[in-house]
């Protein structure tokens, strides 16, 4: 094994664990919540490390990086998570290479996706709606107003080619994370209710997923914790 393979064989053996524990102190089974690993700014000789620690999901949120990542790896057996800001101009490109769009937060969004999808030929596209925690009013949020998210959601539903799978949310910066994800569950019962096949909940980071399992995270999405640091974004 080469040093960085041991290096994220060590830092994914230790989420695994607070995964474990998480789960245990929430009462639920361990294989219930989902780790994706965030592999923005990382080369894809780490996606290729990880897929072969076993990892089967990645996230990316930058189209460009994302999308020529795909692409070295696509001889790797992943799941593609994309969990960054969509530009509805880039809808379609995304739909060409994720398994999942995490992101989607507005109407807009779905025609593109849709087209991508039925461009590549591989049936419906699994989508979550991000939900934003954040004040209404707040600078730079991204999600959807929780107060939109049912006729968002309808709208999905009706899409053709695209299939609703669940919600994603990122707890505000300053807050307790325990705090936000509680609000989460609280948004997410009554979509539940009427969208009771879209079960996914992503939910929790490197420094929040504890919070985010006690609250039905299903999904969490994990980067510095697994592959280190991450250069400071220009
Ligand atoms: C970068 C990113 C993560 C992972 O963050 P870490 O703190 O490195 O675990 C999770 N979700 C989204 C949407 C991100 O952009």
């Amino acid at each position: 094994m080469s040093q960085r393979s041991e290096e994220i064989a060590a830092r994914l053996a230790a989420v695994g664990e607070r995964i474990a524990t998480a789960c245990a102190d929430a009462g639920r089974e361990a294989d219930s919540v989902r780790l994706v690993v965030v592999t923005k700014f990382f080369p894809s000789s780490d996606v290729r490390i990880l897929a072969d620690l076993g990892v089967t999901d990645v996230g990316e949120n930058r189209h460009q990086e994302a999308e020529a990542k795909a692409a070295e790896c696509a001889d790797l057996d992943l799941c593609w998570h994309f969990i960054g800001g969509l530009q509805s101009n880039k809808a379609a490109a995304v739909a060409g290479y994720a398994d999942v769009v995490e992101s989607v937060d507005r109407v807009k969004l779905l025609s593109g996706l849709q087209r991508g999808a039925a461009a590549r030929g591989r049936g419906p596209l699994d989508v979550l709606i991000q939900v934003s925690l954040d004040p209404p009013g707040a600078g730079g949020r991204s999600g959807v107003d929780p107060a939109e998210l049912a006729p968002l959601a309808e709208r999905v539903e009706e899409a053709e080619g695209l299939r609703l799978r669940g919600l994603m949310a990122v707890a505000p910066l300053g807050e307790d994370p325990g705090a936000a994800f509680e609000r989460l569950a609280q948004i997410r019962r009554p979509f539940l209710a009427a969208h009771p096949d879209a079960g996914v909940l992503s939910a929790g980071m490197s420094g929040d997923l504890e919070a985010a399992i006690a609250h039905g995270a299903t999904h969490v999405r994990v980067g510095s914790a697994v592959l280190g640091s991450r250069p400071a974004v220009k």
